[in-house]
């Protein structure tokens, strides 16, 4: 970490010279699927993937775009654009969140796609991948009127999803009450006789309405237990590191909350509302609560705001991106003052920023590995809702630690074989199921 401070000043003026949101729309928007694009092709050129297998996983199979009108609650009309993307359904059923945001386009959501297909191949569960989400600011409705956009937008999908085929689940700024709507709405437009069978359509579903214990933490879950793999690994203590966060919302805030059971300490939060920082540690619970009632981290008494920029360049032991994408990039990866990024967010990490990244000797533990804990619970809530079962939470979480803890170790043992960084080798890992099942099944006709 030590050539960190060489570029130090020139990196912060350079960071602090548009403004930060508008800085990372604008790096966002740029190159999401590209990145996923050079990611793959390093991944296929260096495992030598069978070059018609990929073609055919460079593309997505399906994109949808919707336009949707529905009523505010003063009687004025808006129209609304959705999209769905399914990207490959070889291994099982597409499964995949949805997103409610503005900066929500065709090439984020087949970005987003492509990599639930490989988490699912890396945790070797049955499902392919997919993504949605409509672009707006929930923000700037009302409950009723979000309630009215989900169930339009649902309405719009129609046979696009359903409980064999296409599996929706949360994403930023989806929750377990939209989950909720959509069931709702998706079952009234099915026979009343096929209701019951159909709850799997969503997962993060509330528990009432058929969800799984632990579907809520799961992601932030997954997680801890690949930072608990590391730390063994590299025989590093947990107990007084300290760690940074990025987004506070369900990845952020549960997985703040998890590392703090094993003694690590919560330094800095950003979320969209602004960056704080205690050296003493705060308590990620009561953080949590405060985020919930005031909307973001801004304003919390137990802690000092600090600038956005200063957030990332903070002192700590693991940062934990658990925003959006594009967050660490050639601006911003030389900033960091770390020694694991563990990705909760979907591609926090562009490929330069990567690239600075091994240079400085950071390890990164990638997206498709490190957040695939929600997937996996989503897997456990689909199976309980097809044999109507329901598991006890402590079933949930050893069954998820097992999952995520082969996956690493699968991951781990490819990065040492091919001897690659880890995001090439889950890559790889991912790649190779697919071409198996490819090889194996054959192309039609
Ligand atoms: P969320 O809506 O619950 O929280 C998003 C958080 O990001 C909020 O705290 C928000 O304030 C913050 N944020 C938004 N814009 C920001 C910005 N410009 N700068 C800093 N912070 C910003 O969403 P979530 O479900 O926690 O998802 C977070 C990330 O994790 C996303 O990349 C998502 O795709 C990924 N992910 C989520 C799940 C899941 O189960 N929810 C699973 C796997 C991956």
């Amino acid at each position: 970490m030590s050539n960190k401070t060489v570029t130090m000043e020139k990196v912060i003026k350079e960071v602090n010279a548009p403004p930060a949101g508008a800085e990372k729309t604008e790096q966002r928007k740029c190159n999401v699927y590209e990145n996923v694009t050079r990611q793959f092709n390093k991944a296929a050129d260096l495992m030598r993937l069978d070059p018609d297998i990929r073609k055919i996983l460079a593309n997505t199979m399906n994109e949808i775009m919707v336009h949707f009108p529905v009523k505010m609650d003063d009687g004025r009309l808006e129209v609304f654009t959705g999209y769905r993307v399914q990207h490959n359904n070889a291994q099982g059923p597409f499964k995949g969140g949805l997103r409610f945001h503005p900066d929500v386009d065709i090439d984020e959501v087949r970005a987003l796609a492509t990599w639930m297909t490989w988490k699912a191949a890396i945790t070797q569960i049955p499902f392919g991948g997919a993504k949605g989400g409509i672009q707006f600011d929930p923000t700037n409705y009302t409950r009723t009127e979000l309630e009215h956009i989900t169930r339009r937008f649902t309405f719009a999908l129609g046979d696009t999803i359903g409980p064999e085929y296409d599996i929706p689940a949360p994403d930023v700024n989806t929750n377990a009450q939209i989950m909720a709507w959509i069931l709702d709405t998706y079952l009234s437009l099915r026979p009343p006789t096929s209701r019951q069978n159909e709850l799997h359509v969503v997962t993060g579903k509330p528990i009432e309405a058929g969800g799984c214990l632990g579907r809520d933490k799961a992601t932030g879950q997954g997680v801890v237990y690949i930072i608990e793999q590391w730390a063994q690994d590299h025989r590093f203590d947990l107990n007084g590191a300290t760690f940074m966060v990025q987004g506070y919302g369900n990845v952020g805030s549960w997985t703040a909350q998890l590392l703090q059971e094993h003694g690590s300490k919560l330094v800095a939060v950003e979320d969209v509302t602004g960056a704080i920082y205690q050296p003493k540690g705060m308590d990620a619970k009561h953080l949590a609560g405060y985020v919930r009632h005031k909307g973001g981290v801004a304003g919390y008494k137990l802690a000092d705001p600090i600038d956005r920029q200063v957030f990332l360049s903070t002192t700590a032991d693991i940062f934990v991106p658990a925003a959006l994408e594009n967050q660490i990039t050639a601006k911003t990866a030389p900033l960091l003052n770390v020694k694991l990024v563990a990705e909760g967010a979907n591609g926090p990490t562009d490929p330069d920023g990567d690239e600075i990244l091994q240079l400085r000797g950071i390890d990164v533990i990638p997206d498709i590995l490190c957040n695939a804990g929600g997937v996996v619970v989503s897997y456990f809530e689909w199976l309980q809702n097809k044999r109507s079962e329901t598991w006890e939470l402590h079933e949930v979480d050893e069954k998820l630690r097992k999952k995520i803890t082969d996956a690493y170790r699968r991951v781990r043992d490819t990065a040492r074989d091919h001897q690659t960084d880890w995001r090439t080798a889950a890559y790889i890992v991912a790649l190779s199921r697919l071409e198996r099942v490819y090889k194996e099944r054959g192309i039609f006709p």
